[in-house]
């Protein structure tokens, strides 16, 4: 069997203009890439048909090529792809593996907060979702979709992670500094995960590995705030019949107070920095390329 060669992938998520650590994180998928002799693609994720807008799509893709970034054509865009997403969502609800749930966002945090104290939390910091939906009669469930109330779907953790996982954990192998080091992490700290929004057939989590598979990516690079999404990511895999990549978590780009950039921090962007007269070669020199 021969050795895929090595396929990369930068996927910003186009809420907003890119900052220094999109920048970071683009230079080092492509330092990478180059490294491995293989190629990265640039993706789109904009799933969130509210903030995601397409002239921010447009907008990222200048500034990646302002930054001296080309990525091969075409250019994967997550919003034209729902069917595809749609697709895996019925194939995990088909298995019974996941769930309608009509809850509000007010209702978990009540829900959460009237059981025992501390909160039990996701590796997001989010309350766990307590299964209020788990258990409803399916009958009622499929009125209520019928009647058009709003809903996500749900993995049913208990009953994904025995198909997907041994002992509730899985395997990946990370890569850092080009030495493979085997990780491995229990995805049941998600608790009944969302598998599709109420607005869209799918979420990050499961686009993200449809979309890994079907570009082929062989290696994902990012930033440590998804590190503990990589366990869900793995058992969504295994539950979908793909392959899972390698990973490598960089750190993440700071700002003055030591603070995660963010787009709604109203950190630096490249647009900004690009009137101020700052050059490609001053950003890439600024984040050690
Ligand atoms: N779209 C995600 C973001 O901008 C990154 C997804 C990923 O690299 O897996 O945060």
């Amino acid at each position: 069997m021969s050795v895929p060669s090595p396929i990369l992938r930068f996927a910003p998520s186009p809420n907003g203009r890119l900052h220094l650590g999109h920048a970071y994180s683009a230079l080092l998928n492509a330092e990478i890439a180059g490294r491995l002799r293989g190629v990265c693609r640039l993706r789109i994720e904009d799933i969130d048909p509210v903030r995601a807008k397409p002239d921010l799509a447009a907008a990222a893709i200048d500034d990646l090529g302002w930054l001296g970034l080309r990525y091969p054509s075409p250019v994967r865009h997550q919003s034209r792809h729902m069917g595809e997403y749609r697709a895996a969502l019925n194939r995990l609800i088909a298995e019974g593996l996941a769930y309608p749930c009509f809850c509000s966002r007010g209702a978990i945090r009540a829900a959460a907060e009237a059981g025992s104290a501390p909160i039990p939390c996701d590796p997001d910091g989010a309350p766990l979702y307590p299964g209020t939906c788990r258990t409803l009669d399916p009958r009622e469930a499929t009125r209520r979709r019928d009647g058009g109330e709003p809903h996500t779907w749900r993995l049913d953790m208990a009953r994904a992670l025995p198909r997907g996982a041994k002992d509730g954990r899985v395997r990946y192998i990370a890569f850092d500094g080009g030495e493979d080091r085997p990780v491995t992490v229990e995805p049941g700290l998600w608790g009944d995960a969302v598998v599709a929004r109420r607005d869209v057939p799918t979420s990050y989590h499961l686009s993200v590995v449809h979309d890994d598979a079907v570009e082929g990516i062989t290696h994902v690079v990012r930033g440590m705030d998804l590190e503990a999404a990589t366990g869900l990511h793995v058992l969504l895999q295994g539950l979908l019949g793909l392959l899972t990549p390698r990973y490598h978590h960089h750190a993440l780009i700071r700002d003055g107070d030591g603070r995660k950039l963010a787009k709604s921090r109203g950190s630096t962007s490249l647009a900004r920095l690009r009137e101020e007269g700052v050059s490609p070669g001053e950003i890439r020199a600024e984040l050690g390329f």
